[in-house]
């Protein structure tokens, strides 16, 4: 579904994806992890072309990456991204977070959009919520909102880039949750995050990456048990 081929990038001097190779098939899980600085989040940015890239093909379906205008909005709501920082309309309610996109980008009148966003809210545990502003949540609430905004769209696959990074430890489960839902309902996702207990549940695939470059890529089982370069046994070493 997502292909990326020889993709290299530069910050200025900085060689910040080196001959990046990645293959995300249908229904796939991908974890990616890696030090800080490694080139996660720019990995992701690019794919939802966020960040231009210099060389090599990203292409989703089989079909590149449209550089601007509506095909590029579209390509944006077919591949949801969700941040580690929410990034909810402050001056919407809950509700109004998860329609405004359906009925901007996708065209739907109002009250089917409600009725979508509504449900989605029952799927995420919100369904309560519906009128709240994102203030009035906490910090996994407006996560799960930031989900729901996210599958409103109907998006062929999503991206995570540390969802539960920003959240306090009681909060953490309850958005991995939604995700472990997501995982097993099939959904295409590219997740980058340091839950090592959300990779070894729901991935079918671990993805590290150092220095830009994509230095293994196993199942979670191989990698854990038996990592292969001394980057991720150093890795593996500090974080487990
Ligand atoms: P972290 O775990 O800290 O989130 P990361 O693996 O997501 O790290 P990136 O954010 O992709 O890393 O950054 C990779 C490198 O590119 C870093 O050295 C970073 O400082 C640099 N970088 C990221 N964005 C920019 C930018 N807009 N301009 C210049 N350099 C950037
Ligand atoms: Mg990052």
């Amino acid at each position: 579904l997502i292909e990326l081929r020889d993709v290299n990038k530069y910050f200025g001097e900085l060689h910040v994806l080196q001959d990046v190779n990645l293959t995300v098939g249908r229904g796939e899980v991908v974890v990616v992890i890696g030090p800080s600085g490694s080139g996660k989040s720019t990995l992701c940015r690019a794919i939802n072309r966020l960040e231009p890239i210099h060389s090599g093909s990203i292409t989703l379906d089989g079909q590149p990456l449209p550089e601007e205008g509506k095909a590029l909005a579209k390509l944006r709501s077919e591949v949801g991204m969700v941040f580690q920082s929410f990034n909810l309309f402050a001056h919407k309610t809950v509700l109004q977070n998860i329609s405004l996109g359906q009925v901007k980008v996708r065209r739907r009148k109002k009250h089917e959009a409600d009725r979508r966003s509504r449900e989605l809210l029952d799927r995420v545990g919100l369904a309560d919520q519906a009128d709240k502003f994102p203030a009035q949540l906490s910090g996994g609430q407006q996560q799960r909102v930031a989900i729901a905004r996210a599958l409103a769209m109907d998006p062929k696959a999503l991206l995570f880039d540390e969802p539960t990074s920003a959240l306090d430890p009681e909060m953490i489960n309850e958005v991995l949750e939604v995700m472990q839902q997501l995982a097993q309902e099939g959904m295409t996702m590219v997740v980058v995050t340091h839950e090592m207990g959300f990779a070894r549940s729901a991935a079918n695939r671990v993805v590290f990456m150092a220095d830009g470059r994509i230095v293994e890529d196993r199942t979670p089982e191989e990698f854990f048990t038996a990592p292969r370069s001394d980057r991720a046994k150093d890795f593996l070493s500090k974080i487990l």
